[in-house]
C-alpha cells in the first residue's frame, strides 16, 4: 500500500485523478467496513456466546462426575456397611476412616431421626447446618452444601438418605461425607476463565449452594433468581426463560443486568444431581473489543480517505489483538498455553476444511506413571514436567502443525504425516530432547516413557472429519499393540481391524453380534445414474457401522469379517434390510429402482446359501426385477464353476447378475464369456489417476466398454468424480455411472428425500 506523502508533493493531473480514486475508494472502503463491523459485531457476539455456553457445558459435566464420585462413594459406604452387618458407630466409623484418604473426605458423620448429628470427633457442623439437616429428615433427598466447620474451613457436606438403618439402636436416616471445597474446587477447574467468570452452582429453584463470588453461608439473601429480579426490572423475562429451561433440565444463556451491568449467563444441568452450573461474564468484559470497534467506526466516517484507511488498519490489528484476547480466555490451557481440547478441535476441522491435499495425523500422547510423578514429587515438578514436555514439541511443530491438551498428561498434536518411519524418528529426537531438558532444568527424576496413540487422518475416507472422533480413535490405539522405540518411547497405530483383532475371539463374537442386535449396521445406498438421461435408475447397498466408535467404513471392517465369516450374516441382513426397504416403497406406492447387493466370495463356500436369500425374497414379496447380485471379479476366478450355477440359477427367477471392481485385478475375457453376468462394474480406480496416466486409463475404460457391448452386457463406472469424465463416458456409451459427483453413499432416509417423493 502507498503512503500518504506519495500523494502530497506531487499536484499534476494524475495526482488530482488518484486522489478523486481514493476519495471514492475511500468512501466506499468507509462504507464497506461500516458493514463488516457491524457483522463482525454479530457474529463475535454470537461466537463469545457459544465458548461461555461450551465451557459451561465442559465445567459442568466435570462438575457433575466429581459429583457423581461422591455420592457414589456414599453408596459404597452405606451398602457395605449393610453387607458387613455393621450396627455400632464404631464400627462404622472404623470402616470410613479406613477409607478417607481413598476417597478424599475429611470427615464423615451420621444423622439420626430427629436430625441429631453423630460424627466420629464430635464436631458440630455450622452454617447451612438446619437446611441439610431438613433435606434428609423432612424432605428426604439426597443433597450438597456449602457449610463452615468448626475451623472456620469451607466444606462441602454430600449426602444421602437412607432407610432401614440404625447404629447402637438409633435409627439413622442419613450418611454425610465432608469434603475440604478447595480440593474439590481444584478438582473441577474452577479457575477457568482466569478468574474473570462468575461461577454458581444452584439447585432449580435458584438456592446457591456454591459459589465463587458470594459466601453463601453468610448473610443475606441467596437465591439467584431473586437477587437478578431485585437488580433489575428487565431481567424478567429472561428469568423466565432461564427457569423454563431450568425445568425441562435444558442448558442455555440469558443476557441479565445485574448491579447496572449487563452479563452473559449461561447455565447447564448438572448430570441428574438436580443442581444447576451457571457461569456468568460481563459483556463488558468480554464484548470489550465489540465496543471499541463500533466507536471507532463513526468517528471514522468523519475522517478523510487517508486517515480512514489508516483507522481501518489499525481498527483491524485491534480486532484481531482483541479476539486474541478472548480466544487466549477460553482456548488456552493456562500451565502450558497450549490450545484446549476445544479450540484444538476446532483449528483441526478448519484446517482440513481448507486444505485437504496433505496427510495428517493425529497424536494422543500419555506419560507412563504421570500420576506418580505427581504424587511423590509433588504438582509442582509434575506441572514443570508438562511444561517442558509441551515446549519440546511446541518447538518441532511445523507452521500447520498444531498442539493442544486434553487433561493432565494427555496432549494431542496434529501433525503433518508422511510415513510410519518419519513420525518414529520425531517421537525418538522428542524423547531425547524430553529427557536432556529434564537433566538441565534439575528434575530429579527419570525421564516417564511417552506413549504416543496415532490416527492416520485420512479425508478421502474421512470427508466428515469428525476431529473428536479421531482424538478417539487416536487415544483408543494406546490399548493396542505397541511398538517400541529404545526405552523412552512407545508408539501404535489406530487400525480398527487390528485393534478388532486384539480382542479375544470371543469378545468380537459379543461385539458383533450385540451390532447386530442393536441394529449398529445401516443400510446406505448410493444411486447409479443413467449416463444419457442422467437420472437416477438404481442404487447399490452399502453397509456403515454406527458402533461405539462412531461411523465405521466397511474397508475398516469387512476384510476380518471375511477372514472370520461373520461376513456372511452381514451380507444377509443387508439384504434383508434392502428387502424391506423396497416392499416398504411398493407398499407407499413410491418410487422404486433396482438396488445391487453385494456378495461376499465366502458365500459360494456354503451350498444352498441360496435359498436363504429366496426365502427373504419370498417373505418381503420383493418383485425380483428390483434385486441384483454384485460378485467381484476375483470371486469369479476363485470359485467360477459354482458361480455359473448360481447365476443360472439366479436368472431363472428374474435376478441379475453384476461383476464387481472389474479391471482391478486380473481380467480375463474367456471367463466372462463363460458366465453369463449381466453388468460390468468398471473399478473406480481407472478414474482416480493423474493427468499423466489418464489417456491410458480411458483407452482401458473405452476398451472395456466396447468388450462389454460384445458380450451383450451392461456397463456401469464407478467412482465417478468430474463432469470430464461423465462427458467422456457419455462418448464411450457406458450405460451407468455411480459415483460422487452425482451422489454419495446416503442413509435410507436421504435417499427417499432427494428421490422417493412419489
Ligand atoms: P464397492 O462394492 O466397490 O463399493 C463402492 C465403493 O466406492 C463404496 O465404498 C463407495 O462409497 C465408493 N465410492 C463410490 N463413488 C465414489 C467416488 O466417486 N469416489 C470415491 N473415492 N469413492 C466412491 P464403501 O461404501 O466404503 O465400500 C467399500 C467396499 O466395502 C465396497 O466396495 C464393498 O466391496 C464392501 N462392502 C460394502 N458393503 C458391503 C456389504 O454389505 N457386503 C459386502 N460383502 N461388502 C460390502
Ligand atoms: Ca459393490
Ligand atoms: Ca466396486
Amino acid at each position: 500500500m502507498k503512503q500518504p506523502n506519495n500523494f502530497r508533493i506531487k499536484t499534476n493531473k494524475t495526482t488530482v485523478i488518484a486522489l478523486a480514486v481514493i476519495v471514492v475508494f475511500g468512501l466506499i472502503l468507509t462504507n464497506l467496513s461500516f458493514l463488516y463491523f457491524s457483522y463482525l459485531n454479530t457474529t463475535f457476539e454470537d461466537e463469545n456466546r457459544y465458548y461461555l455456553n461450551e465451557l459451561s457445558n465442559q465445567m459442568s459435566s466435570s462438575v457433575a462426575k466429581e459429583i457423581k464420585y461422591n455420592f457414589n462413594y456414599l453408596e459404597i459406604l452405606y451398602m457395605s456397611a449393610v453387607d458387613e452387618k455393621i450396627e455400632t458407630f464404631d464400627k462404622f466409623f472404623a470402616v470410613a476412616e479406613r477409607e478417607k484418604d481413598l476417597w478424599n473426605f475429611i470427615d464423615v458423620f451420621v444423622v439420626g431421626e430427629n436430625g441429631e448429628i453423630y460424627t466420629s470427633q464430635g464436631d458440630e457442623i455450622m452454617g447451612t447446618g438446619q437446611k441439610f439437616i431438613s433435606s434428609i429428615v423432612d424432605e428426604r433427598v439426597n443433597s450438597v452444601f456449602l457449610a463452615s466447620d468448626a475451623n472456620d474451613q469451607r466444606v462441602l457436606i454430600f449426602s444421602k438418605t437412607v432407610d432401614n438403618f440404625s447404629l447402637n439402636g438409633r435409627q439413622i436416616v442419613g450418611i454425610s461425607t465432608v469434603y475440604d471445597l478447595n480440593s474439590f474446587e481444584k478438582n473441577i477447574n474452577i479457575d477457568a476463565f482466569d478468574k474473570k467468570a462468575k461461577i454458581n452452582i444452584m439447585t432449580p429453584n435458584g438456592t446457591l449452594v456454591i459459589s465463587n463470588v458470594t459466601d453463601v453461608t453468610g448473610v443475606g439473601d441467596h437465591n439467584f433468581f431473586r437477587i437478578a429480579e431485585k437488580s433489575a426490572m428487565q431481567n424478567e423475562d429472561q428469568i423466565i426463560q432461564m427457569k423454563n429451561d431450568i425445568s425441562e433440565n435444558k442448558f442455555g444463556d440469558v443476557v441479565l443486568e445485574i448491579e447496572d451491568k449487563r452479563e452473559y449467563v449461561s447455565y447447564s444441568p448438572i448430570g441428574t444431581e438436580q443442581m444447576y452450573f451457571v457461569v456468568s461474564v460481563l459483556v463488558d468484559v468480554v464484548n470489550a473489543q465489540n465496543k471499541l470497534f463500533m466507536t471507532s467506526t463513526y468517528m471514522f466516517l468523519g475522517f478523510v480517505i487517508f486517515i480512514g484507511l489508516g483507522l481501518a488498519i489499525m481498527l483491524y490489528y485491534r480486532y484481531f489483538e482483541g479476539k486474541k484476547e478472548i480466544e487466549r480466555i477460553a482456548f488456552v490451557d493456562s500451565l502450558t498455553k497450549a490450545s484446549t481440547t476445544q479450540h484444538f478441535i476446532l483449528s483441526v476441522e478448519n484446517h482440513l476444511r481448507l486444505k485437504h491435499n496433505n496427510r495428517h495425523a493425529i497424536v494422543y500422547t500419555n506419560l507412563d506413571k504421570f500420576r506418580i510423578v505427581n504424587e511423590l514429587f509433588g504438582r509442582e515438578v509434575g506441572n514443570g514436567v508438562l511444561v517442558i514436555l509441551n515446549a519440546i514439541f511446541k518447538e518441532s511443530l511445523a507452521d500447520d502443525e498444531l498442539i493442544g491438551r486434553m487433561s493432565a498428561d494427555h496432549f494431542i498434536l496434529f501433525l503433518n504425516y508422511t510415513n510410519e518411519s518419519e513420525l518414529a524418528k520425531r517421537f525418538e529426537e522428542w524423547g531425547d530432547k524430553f529427557s536432556d531438558s529434564l537433566r538441565d532444568n534439575k528434575f530429579e527424576i527419570s525421564p516417564p516413557v511417552i506413549n504416543y496413540g496415532i490416527y492416520i487422518v485420512n479425508v478421502e475416507e474421512d470427508p466428515e472429519s469428525n476431529c473428536q472422533l479421531m482424538i478417539d480413535r487416536a487415544k483408543f490405539s494406546l490399548s493396542g499393540n505397541q511398538i517400541s522405540l529404545g526405552t523412552r518411547t512407545r508408539y501404535s497405530i489406530y487400525n480398527l481391524e487390528y485393534n478388532l483383532e486384539l480382542m479375544r475371539e470371543k469378545e468380537i463374537e459379543d461385539l458383533i453380534e450385540d451390532a447386530l442386535k442393536n441394529e449398529d449396521f445401516k443400510l446406505y445406498l448410493q444411486p447409479k445414474y443413467s449416463t444419457d438421461s442422467e437420472e437416477m435408475v438404481g442404487a447399490e447397498a452399502l453397509v456403515r457401522w454406527h458402533g461405539k466408535y462412531g461411523m465405521i467404513y466397511p474397508n475398516e471392517f469387512i476384510p476380518l469379517f471375511e477372514r472370520n465369516g461373520f461376513i456372511l450374516h452381514l451380507d444377509h441382513y443387508i439384504f434383508e434390510q434392502t428387502c424391506k426397504q423396497i416392499s416398504r416403497w411398493i407398499e407407499e406406492d413410491k418410487k422404486c429402482v433396482k438396488i445391487s447387493v453385494n456378495l461376499s466370495q465366502l458365500n459360494f463356500e456354503k451350498t444352498n446359501f441360496l435359498d436363504d436369500y429366496i426365502f427373504m425374497i419370498q417373505k418381503y414379496k420383493v418383485p425380483t426385477e428390483y434385486i441384483e447380485f454384485e460378485i467381484t471379479e476375483s470371486a469369479i476366478y476363485k470359485d467360477t464353476q459354482r458361480i455359473i450355477e448360481f447365476i443360472n440359477k439366479i436368472h431363472e427367477l428374474g435376478i441379475t447378475c453384476s461383476v464387481d471392481d472389474f479391471g482391478s485385478g486380473y481380467s480375463s475375457l474367456n471367463r466372462l464369456k463363460e458366465i453369463q453376468a449381466d453388468t460390468l462394474k468398471i473399478d473406480g480406480i481407472f478414474f482416480e489417476i493423474n493427468d499423466d496416466e489418464n489417456k491410458r486409463a480411458y483407452s482401458i475404460v473405452r476398451s472395456i466398454v466396447e468388450m462389454a457391448k460384445n458380450l451383450n452386457m451392461k456397463t456401469v463406472a464407478e467412482g465417478v468424480e468430474s463432469r470430464e469424465q461423465v462427458d467422456l463416458l457419455k462418448k464411450m456409451g457406458c450405460d451407468l455411472i455411480q459415483g460422487y459427483y452425482f451422489a454419495k453413499p446416503m442413509t435410507v432416509k436421504d435417499f427417499e428425500e432427494r428421490y422417493n417423493k412419489k
